[in-house]
């Protein structure tokens, strides 16, 4: 990531210095119904809402993270998203730990599902091997809760609307594992529209669970200067716009 040489032989091929730089964010702007934290004021409309949430589509209860997607954290989640440095799971656990919500009684991490087929292509599930981690440092299960019913688009690249479309009605409750009644906490990489995850939450909430929460290693929309008012047309795609 800086080019410095290493010193020490292992597993991860990243600096002490880089690997301790992300920083876990203290926000001071938080979305009145969702909790969703932002580094500025301008995501949320007067009333102190969130985009999602003044659609009144959020499927969600709570958005915490450990910090914006850019700098350090960017170049460690693409280390290990795509150069398949598995070890880094470890270390990202522990700053999932951290900002993990303590505050609530949590009874089960559920990470967001890969289809099966790009799994087999990465050769490992990287949410899930997240939720692993934190679970070991928090004593709370795994609960393998969702599937991917088919195949989208890499969300990359496409524009806000269509993020939403590519993702409306993809995740599905598996009926052998029991989530009602739970207060579950979604487990994903990263928090870019809130489409993946609002789709997933509203999967889980189909299932019975009580409530969602939300936790993600990074955000992407945290510096958005857009307006905390969606369009009509995103509001159309958003999952659970029908209710
Ligand atoms: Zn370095
Ligand atoms: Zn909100």
């Amino acid at each position: 990531m800086c080019d410095a040489e290493l010193r020490e032989v292992g597993r991860i091929p990243v600096c002490a210095k880089c690997l301790e730089s992300p920083e876990i964010v203290q926000p001071e702007h938080f979305c009145i119904q969702c909790r969703t934290a932002f580094l500025n004021p301008r995501p949320l409309n007067e009333a102190g809402l969130c985009r999602l949430c003044a659609a009144g589509v959020t499927n969600f209860e709570g958005a915490y993270s450990c910090g914006g997607y850019d700098g350090a954290m960017r170049d460690l989640i693409h280390l290990y998203k795509y150069r398949r440095v598995r070890p880094l799971a470890a270390h990202f656990g522990k700053l999932m730990a951290r900002a993990y919500p303590r505050d609530q009684v949590v009874d089960a991490l559920v990470p967001v599902p890969m289809h099966w087929r790009k799994r087999l292509r990465r050769g490992f599930d990287q949410t899930r091997a997240l939720a692993r981690e934190l679970s070991r440092r928090t004593g709370i299960p795994v609960l393998r809760a969702l599937k991917k019913k088919r195949h989208t688009e890499a969300q990359a690249g496409l524009s806000r609307a269509k993020r939403r479309m590519n993702v409306t009605g993809v995740f599905q409750a598996r009926a052998s594992v029991e989530v009602r009644g739970l207060h579950v906490l979604l487990i994903d990489d990263v928090f870019t529209t809130g489409a993946t995850i609002n789709a997933a939450a509203a999967a889980l909430k189909r299932a019975g669970a009580a409530r969602v929460s939300v936790l993600t290693l990074a955000r992407a929309d945290r510096l958005s200067d857009k307006p905390a008012v969606a369009t009509a047309a995103e509001v159309h795609s958003l999952p659970g716009a029908s209710r």
